[in-house]
């Protein structure tokens, strides 16, 4: 009796054992992306969020225009809601939830923020700041001046260029102090607010620098092809110094209202042309100063590029005072004027 109890006990523990570990492997594609991701105080109460009307279509899918309603005041905010396909995976989503956790951290009047997450339930979501004037691509082909359906919108003057050229590198300056390579700078990343300021909005392949300073992609992917640097398209090597690089491409984007980089040049063409050393003519009636800075950032060797906080210097004589009261980068001035440098 004594041997077959034991025998029994040893079958049981057995059994337990083997129960564990298949609960432990089966499928990742079973579990729910709530499982991974802990719901901390930003998360919000998915009865809070009302949907107004699609605004965008997103990697994730798609982005809406809504309402966030604030529960203990009752108060009512405008906000942009992105969303994950209902078709998604589970990496897809697990990935648009870390994204959302990357955001979390940022604090810069220049980039997009976000407001919260619904991460319990389906599909997730990831409130944000509301960018009433859309990304910036789209606005500046409606300010085309042979664009009849929008009669309200109207060619950047070069102060308006330079004011929003200086938003946006001041939004790359506190990218580049936080340590990330944003990989992705265009104006289609970029997003405008009703004031039509501009902010860095999209995060999709921006990774922290790792302790080598640079990020070295070895696999080939679709890749953004005119607004890469030489040493990114001929090496994988994407660095602050190459995100400098497609800030003058962005430049050239402002100036000539979206048109296609290197129109004219398939993508194969641009791509043995940066690498030999080309670089885009000036636009026609493109102002010197903003041409001198398009170059400047298109050096080939990228030390010789300027750095975000240098631009920022070199665009604060056009800068509004608006502009001076939330700048990362004279917070930053001030900052290490005072002495506490770190
Ligand atoms: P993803 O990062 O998932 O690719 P994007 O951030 O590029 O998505 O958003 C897709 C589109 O949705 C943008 O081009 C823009 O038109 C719109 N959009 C995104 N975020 C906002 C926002 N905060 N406010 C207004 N519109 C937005």
């Amino acid at each position: 009796l004594v041997l077959v109890c034991g025998a029994l006990l040893i079958y049981c523990k057995f059994a337990q054992r083997r129960a564990k570990l298949e609960t432990v492997s089966v499928n990742p594609h079973y579990f729910f992306c709530e499982d991974f991701y802990v719901p901390d105080e930003w998360e919000v109460g998915r009865d809070n969020i009302s949907f107004i009307k699609e605004v965008g279509q997103g990697s994730f899918g798609k982005v809406y225009e809504g309402v966030m309603r604030d529960p203990d005041t009752n108060t009512r905010k405008p906000v942009a809601i992105k969303t994950v396909n209902d078709k998604a995976d589970f990496f897809e989503k697990l990935k648009f939830l870390k994204e959302a956790t990357t955001m979390k951290y940022f604090e810069c009047h220049h980039v997009v923020k976000l407001l919260g997450v619904v991460s319990q339930g389906q599909p997730a979501l990831m409130i944000m700041e509301l960018m009433a004037l859309g990304d910036l691509r789209n606005y500046l082909r409606k300010c085309r001046d042979d664009e009849e359906d929008f009669p309200d919108f109207h060619p950047p003057t070069a102060g308006q260029i330079r004011q929003m050229a200086g938003e946006i590198a001041d939004g790359m300056a506190y990218l580049s102090h936080r340590k990330i390579i944003h990989r992705d700078l265009a104006a289609r990343n970029c997003l405008v607010a009703g004031d039509g300021t501009v902010k860095i909005g999209d995060f999709g392949m921006a990774r922290e620098l790792d302790v080598s300073n640079y990020y070295r992609k070895d696999q080939k992917a679709l890749l953004p092809v005119r607004w890469m640097a030489p040493e990114s398209l001929n090496e994988g090597i994407f660095t602050t110094m190459s995100d400098v690089w497609s800030y003058g491409v962005v430049m050239y984007e402002m100036v000539t209202l979206a048109e296609q980089p290197y129109i004219g040049q398939s993508n194969d063409e641009v791509f043995a042309f940066v690498i030999g050393g080309g670089t885009m003519r000036a636009p026609v009636g493109c102002p010197q100063d903003l041409f001198d800075i398009m170059q400047q950032c298109w050096a080939y060797n990228p030390k010789h590029r300027p750095t975000f906080k240098f631009l920022i210097e070199m665009l604060l004589p056009f800068m509004s005072d608006a502009f001076k009261d939330v700048s990362f980068f004279l917070q930053e001035v001030a900052y290490s004027e005072a002495g506490d440098d770190v």
